[in-house]
């Protein structure tokens, strides 16, 4: 009749199905199904208790409200089943759906219409939901305890802000307090919640105030953005930092020197910056190989990073090359710093390949000057650091 592979996805549908044909005999049935008459079918052999059952089944599609109610030891179980007809190498064939009703069908009788929906929809969506009051909370969805830990009973009357991590109570506190008197429109924030095992997990909140006669509701819809979140820490990373050395790259530096020059020129601030290139690095890999290269690189800009303070910035130019970025510090500082990295590396025993020397270029910002000429001069003190025989620093 179908394909194997048809067969397969409707053995993993979490709901029973049936196809019988046009005069309502038994043709098949999925997993989910005979599971669910197990009790009757103490075989796979269908023909032994088929047509009781079939028949029930078809009672039951054929009757008002197309209900089909199946008794195990423990209880009860009601489905409503849907009936469509398909059409397969153009024979007709019924395709009946159970879908299980027995909750909907227990909020009944307490429930109206409106809140049966509502609660089948929120039990069923993947996203976390909370109702509260404008402190506590009076509901919440399997999806936001699931994801939070904690139990419908330890949430029920906690206090909104309580699921929030511990930095984030204030914002959501504002929050909330700026939705309520309607000084915001935005109804989205990322924030963070804290699970029962004292986990913080990121999360999108988005809320809607709903208010009905006299009474007042936050409806707050949490969704897990924690994946995304790690993602994009891995990409920024990937994005500002150099693989070999963990320092920035160079597309962050560029990104910093944009907005220092900035900031210096409208404050009228100093800056300076020093520009390395190892003296003959080439030989360094021709003698002892690659990796011992790259060793070099992650050792020596460890030791320029030791000079360094929080506030400048140190980045791979690319290669061999490195450039560090001093806020606050005229040529001279600069000069005196770059003398002392150069008088470090000059004394240090990188192991089996020995002492080795860097040449500098140091400048310091000037008055209305553009970042790409700073770097061109750089660029120049370097260029002349070599040719005047390396090992030295040269401001220009
Ligand atoms: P100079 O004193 O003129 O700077 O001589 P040099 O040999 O250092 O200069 P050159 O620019 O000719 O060579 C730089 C070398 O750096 C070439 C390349 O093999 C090496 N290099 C660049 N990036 C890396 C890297 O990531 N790892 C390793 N191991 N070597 C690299
Ligand atoms: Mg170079
Ligand atoms: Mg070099």
């Amino acid at each position: 009749m179908l394909d194997n592979s048809i067969f397969i996805q409707l053995n993993k549908l979490v709901y029973p199905i049936i196809f019988t044909d046009n005069s309502d005999t038994f043709i098949w049935g999925n997993k989910k199904f005979y599971s669910l008459h197990k009790d009757a079918f103490l075989t796979n052999d269908i023909t032994l208790t088929d047509q009781i059952i079939i028949d029930k089944v078809v009672s039951a599609v054929n009757s008002v409200n197309k209900e089909y109610t199946i008794s195990t030891n423990e209880k009860a179980i009601t489905y409503q089943i849907i009936k469509s007809q398909i059409e397969i190498k153009s024979k007709k064939y019924n395709l009946l759906s159970f879908f299980n009703i027995s909750k909907r069908i227990a909020l009944a009788t307490k429930l109206s219409e409106k809140q049966i929906l509502f609660e089948t929809l929120s039990e069923n969506l993947p996203e976390g939901i909370v109702v509260h009051n404008k402190e506590l909370i009076e509901y919440t969805n399997p999806a936001f305890e699931k994801l939070c830990g904690f139990n419908n009973k330890e949430l029920m009357g906690k206090n909104i802000v309580d699921i929030f991590a511990k930095n984030e109570k204030l914002y959501i506190l504002d929050f909330y307090k700026k939705l309520e008197s309607k000084k915001i429109k935005r109804t989205t924030v990322e924030t963070k919640i804290l699970t029962k095992k004292n986990k913080e997990i990121w999360v999108k909140i988005k809320t809607k105030i709903l208010e009905k006669e006299d009474k007042f509701y936050f409806l707050t819809i949490v969704t897990d953005i924690s994946k995304e979140k790690s993602n994009h820490e891995k990409l920024s990373k990937l994005a500002y930092f150099d693989n070999l050395t963990g320092i920035y790259n160079r597309r962050k530096f560029d990104e910093i020197l944009k907005i220092e020059t900035i900031r210096v020129h409208r404050y009228k601030r100093k800056l300076s910056a020093l520009f390395f290139d190892i003296d003959h690095f080439k030989n360094v890999n021709d003698t002892y190989g690659h990796d011992t290269g790259d060793e070099v690189l992650k050792k020596m800009s460890n030791i320029i990073q030791l000079h360094t303070r929080d506030t400048d910035y140190f980045a791979r130019w690319g290669g061999e090359e490195f450039i560090l970025l001093l806020p606050e510090t005229n040529v001279l500082e600069a000069n005196l710093m770059a003398e002392k990295i150069r008088k470090t590396i000059f004394s240090y025993d990188f192991n089996k390949v020995g002492n080795l020397t860097i040449s500098i270029g140091v400048s310091e910002l000037k008055e209305k000057e553009r970042s790409s000429t700073f770097l061109k001069r750089l660029d120049k003190a370097l260029y002349k650091a070599k040719n005047d025989g390396r090992n030295r620093t040269i401001v220009l």
